[in-house]
């Protein structure tokens, strides 16, 4: 089948184009309807709106970490700007950059302490900093602070004609949905999706979580300061600290990025349209008597969207017009595979897998017997559980280690150590000579340790082959290569029917393909398999077998945690029991499950009678 859509995976100047094509009709509409100043005026907010909502849709939208203090950059762009010019009469153009700088480290300065943590921290912490700078500007007398007129010329950005401020917005605007564009089809903004969705999956796959994260909120913090500053110069007399760092500059922000469509580039500009000129409508019609009631439009619009449009309405035109492939449940592709002997057409599942070449390390381990990982008196500790109590564990390239141990003894926290998502109270890992046993996953990932969950870990909302990118991204930086990446192992692993289809609705079976898949598109040298076998019936737990073994005669070294032991003795070369964090045996499969710990620990007598005989 052929995979349709290569063209979103890949910004070229013509995507631009629509972009460049609506900024232009914003600013000749503006040059038509005249000078007059009420329009103008309405025009003028509707883009720079857009503006604020397309930047807070970057972290916010495709990032998923909210940001309830955005206006904390509107106002920091706007006050920056107008006190640079008003007591030191530096130019509006060069104090504007001021105001991004002074918001960008603002950003850091939140940033970077909270974004490592999980939860509403960061959300939180944003909203700190308004409510920390409000009352000292007002302390200082800068509540109504207005600009300072000192004749009308482009060097003061003080123009009679106000269609010249639209202009300048309309030429940020097509800037900030550029970016938008770039973000949604890059590298970055797979990261950002990614991690948005399942914070682990991205971790697992080579993302850096938190330096995607510090990078959006960053470039969103300076686009929000250029916002302020024009429309502090644009709108003159509503520069008070109300207008510019108070709440209704979120609840509009908010409401115009959800109406308009989260993570949408069209969305934001769509909603502004609608929603700015209703309000500002109301405000004249009503405003005298009762004051604010323009928020009421962005209010009502908000729950409105939330409960009956949540997609937005960009969102929903979307949907209506992409087209998607046939859906067929099962596929039924004769494929074979690099390791396997025969053809799997006839298999159940007619499925199978693509083993793309490990990356390789700088240096060649190629053909020592050092062994890829070892572990040294690992230690791991919640509170008084002893998870891991002094384990060692020498693994050999190139061999399958299968992992066994009644539940709670410690093999998946084994995994978690290993690839960095726990740190080990005591003792060291090393993989391929180097110390890992501090590092982060996505590092772990960038060395070469793959790795699939227990419980399935796929990004729900994304496509099967978007999922399949995010892990070939690791090797790719570019999205097309990703794409082009993605979408041989899809065809491979005899899931290109379901490409685009979002992982959410998949089946056990296929679930478990793109979680191999995807971790195998990270081009890992050492593979963690955890409990591949759970949920599925004989039958596919024996392909799942076959399947590792055919990674393993690709040369990856797989360490495959397993409940199902008769299983996992036909394909593993050596064994590790674990039992209460400690390793209680190790050595080849028929040892192992004949070692009476082992059997009195986990398999029992009954176990050794069905499956090694009396
Ligand atoms: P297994 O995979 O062998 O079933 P685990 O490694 O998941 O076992 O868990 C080992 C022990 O550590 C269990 O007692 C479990 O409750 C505990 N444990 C694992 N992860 C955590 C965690 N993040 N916080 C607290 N306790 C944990
Ligand atoms: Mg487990």
């Amino acid at each position: 089948m052929k995979i349709q859509g290569k063209q979103r995976f890949s910004s070229r100047f013509r995507d631009f184009i629509p972009i460049l094509i609506v900024c232009m009709a914003a600013a000749l509409t503006s040059y038509l309807l005249g000078p007059g100043r009420y329009t103008q005026r309405i025009i003028l907010l509707v883009v720079l709106w857009a503006i604020a909502s397309s930047s807070f849709n970057i972290i916010s939208g495709y990032g998923g970490q909210v940001v309830f203090g955005y206006m904390m950059f509107v106002g920091t762009g706007a006050y920056t700007t107008v006190l640079l010019f008003k007591f030191l009469a530096v130019s509006p153009w060069f104090g504007m950059w001021v105001g991004v700088i002074a918001a960008v480290v603002t950003a850091l300065i939140i940033g970077l302490p909270t974004l490592r943590l999980h939860g509403a921290f960061f959300a939180v912490a944003t909203v700190a900093f308004p409510l920390i700078t409000f009352p000292i500007l007002n302390h200082l007398g800068f509540e109504e602070l207005s600009i300072p007129f000192i004749g009308h010329g482009a060097s003061s950005m003080q123009f009679r004609d106000m269609r010249f401020y639209v202009l300048i917005a309309t030429a940020l605007l097509a800037i900030v949905l550029a970016i938008a564009k770039v973000v949604e089809s890059s590298r970055f903004g797979f990261a950002l999706r990614a991690l948005k969705q399942n914070e682990t999956a991205a971790e697992s796959m080579g993302i850096n979580t938190y330096r995607t994260k510090l990078m959006a909120f960053l470039l969103s913090a300076g686009m929000g300061a250029l916002m302020g500053t024009l429309y502090a110069f644009g709108l003159l007399y509503v520069l008070t600290t109300h207008s510019v760092f108070g709440t209704s500059i979120i609840v509009k922000i908010l409401s115009i990025t959800i109406v308009g469509g989260i993570a949408t580039v069209w969305g934001p500009p769509l909603a502004a349209c609608l929603l700015v000129p209703i309000g500002e409508f109301l405000n004249s019609q009503f405003g005298n008597q009762y004051p604010g009631v323009q928020d009421i439009i962005y209010g009502v619009a908000l729950i409105a969207s939330i409960l009956y449009m949540p997609e937005g309405i960009w969102g929903k035109i979307r949907g209506a017009f992409r087209s998607r492939p046939p859906k067929s449940p099962v596929s039924t592709e004769p494929l074979t595979v690099k390791g396997f002997t025969e053809k799997v057409a006839d298999k159940p599942h007619g499925c199978d897998l693509f083993v793309p070449e490990p990356i390789q390390p700088a240096t060649s381990h190629k053909g020592t017997d050092e062994p890829i990982l070892r572990m040294e008196n690992i230690s791991k500790f919640f509170g008084g559980v002893h998870a891991l109590r002094d384990v060692t564990i020498e693994v050999p390239r190139g061999k399958i280690i299968g992992v066994i141990g009644p539940n709670g003894s410690g093999k998946t926290t084994l995994f978690n150590v290993i690839n960095g998502f726990l740190k080990p109270e005591t003792g060291r890992i090393t993989f391929e000579g180097q110390d890992i046993t501090r590092l982060r996953p996505h590092s772990s990932c960038k060395l070469g340790i793959g790795r699939t969950f227990q419980v399935p870990q796929v990004l729900s909302s994304m496509t099967v082959l978007e999922n399949i990118m995010i892990g070939a991204f690791n090797v790719w930086g570019n999205a097309s290569r990703a794409h082009a990446e993605a979408e041989k192992v899809v065809h491979q692993v005899g899931l290109s029917n379901r490409a685009h289809d979002r992982a959410v609705g998949l089946t056990m079976w296929e679930t478990k393909m793109l979680e191999f898949s995807r971790a195998l598109a990270t081009r890992p040298r050492l593979l963690l398999v955890d409990e591949p076998m759970a949920g599925l019936n004989p039958e596919e737990a024996n392909r799942i077998g076959e399947i590792i073994t055919a990674i393993g005669n690709s040369g990856i070294t797989v360490i495959v945690i397993e409940h199902i032991v008769h299983s996992l003795v036909k394909i593993a070369d050596w064994m590790v029991g674990l039992d209460d964090g400690n390793k209680v045996t190790e050595g080849l499969p028929r040892e192992v499950i004949s070692d009476p710990h082992i059997i009195e620990a986990y398999l029992g007598a009954k176990w050794r009678e069905r499956h090694v005989g009396s």
